[in-house]
């Protein structure tokens, strides 16, 4: 079975080869994959993406013409193949349904706290030789409520961490878990909207989420929130975002995804490619952004990497894939 490996870093190369059978024949290529250089997937079988390389209708059925089978994403979130397109096609998908919760959880607290503590302004302050505590004065975890939107294998392991530091966790999902309910309250997304002093989204972008926060939510926040998005961009209106934030109405905000990040992530881009709001946001010293980071862990990459080996071997094999997504209602 020929699979090509896209966006495959020198790291990952090593990894893919440490856990190859040898049914599967791999070449790989740091090249994104996009409409224009679809080519690049001819006379595979199979191939294995990343979340920037964005699987358009389009490209769907360019890939199924050069002969692909399968497209495998390297992520949790699949947000970014159109499902419903690669079906009509006939081509099947996977992606890695779980890779180390606990590195994205991490990172989200370690945002949460260091806005907390103002750090960003702080070390701002140090650097141009301001050694006073003016603006810096912080907030303990123990007395702030927390809330969590999205509450699944993250969002579980978010709130294990929050109520360990002795915050009040409120959670809103569209389900609810035994174990969740034994050190967090289930509210509506409303009551968590108006109580929570940190929001944090953990949940999945779909449509019926898209800009979930905007101006009109924001309002019904409590004036002075954190807000941190370690989901997916889309989830906010981050115009809306950063004229509350200059407003005040949001104190610090820290975000991990940005809409429409697959046109600048993982290169080294020009200032004038950077997104307008993104800029204004970055200039601001109660914001923190990463670039798509925070699942970059050591146990994470090898987690992902051994999950998609197991995919491709379904496929080879010919047996449904265990972590399939095209046909199974349940995603
Ligand atoms: P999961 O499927 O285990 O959990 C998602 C939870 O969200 C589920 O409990 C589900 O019921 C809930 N949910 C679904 N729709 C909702 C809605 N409209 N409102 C509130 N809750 C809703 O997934 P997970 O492994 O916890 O990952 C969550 C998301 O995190 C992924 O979809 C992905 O977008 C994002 N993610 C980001 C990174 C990163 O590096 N920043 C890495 C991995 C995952």
């Amino acid at each position: 079975m020929r699979v090509k490996i896209f966006c495959a870093s020198e790291e990952d190369r090593y990894l893919y080869m440490k856990y190859k059978p040898e049914t599967l024949d791999y070449e790989f290529t740091a090249e994104t994959l996009t409409d224009e250089n679809a080519e690049l997937a001819r006379g595979m079988d199979a191939i294995v993406i990343q979340t920037r390389c964005i699987i358009t209708t389009k490209l769907a059925g360019m890939l199924k013409d050069m002969g692909v089978k399968e497209i495998l994403t390297r992520s949790v979130g699949y947000d970014h193949m159109d499902l419903k397109a690669m079906r009509q096609v006939g081509l099947k998908g996977a992606n890695v349904a779980v890779y180390s919760p606990n590195a994205i959880a991490e990172y989200t607290c370690t945002v949460a706290m260091m806005l907390l503590r103002r750090m960003p302004a702080q070390m701002t302050k140090i650097g141009k030789g301001d050694f006073t505590l003016a603006g810096i004065r912080g907030r303990e975890i123990r007395k702030l409520t927390i809330g969590v939107v999205g509450a699944g294998r993250i969002g579980l392991e978010t709130i294990k961490i929050m109520a360990g530091f002795g915050g009040e966790v409120l959670v809103y999902d569209v389900r609810q878990n035994e174990e969740i309910s034994q050190i967090a309250t289930y509210v509506s997304i409303d009551d968590l909207y108006e109580k929570s002093d940190v929001i944090i989204f953990h949940c999945p972008l779909l449509k019926e989420n898209y800009h979930m926060v905007n101006k009109d939510t924001i309002a019904r926040m409590k004036d002075g929130v954190v807000l941190i998005n370690s989901a997916r961009g889309g989830l906010w209106d981050y115009e809306d975002v950063c004229s509350a934030l200059k407003v005040k109405k949001i104190s610090a905000a820290g975000f991990d995804v940005f809409e429409g990040e697959d046109k600048y992530l993982r290169k080294n881009v020009e200032t004038s490619e950077i997104p307008k709001v993104l800029k204004e946001l970055l200039s601001m010293d109660n914001v923190i952004y990463t670039a798509h980071s925070a699942f970059y862990t050591d146990v994470a990459i090898e987690n992902m990497i051994e999950v998609t080996t197991e995919n491709l071997t379904d496929y080879e094999k010919g047996i449904k894939c265990r972590n399939e997504l095209i046909g199974d209602d349940q995603k």
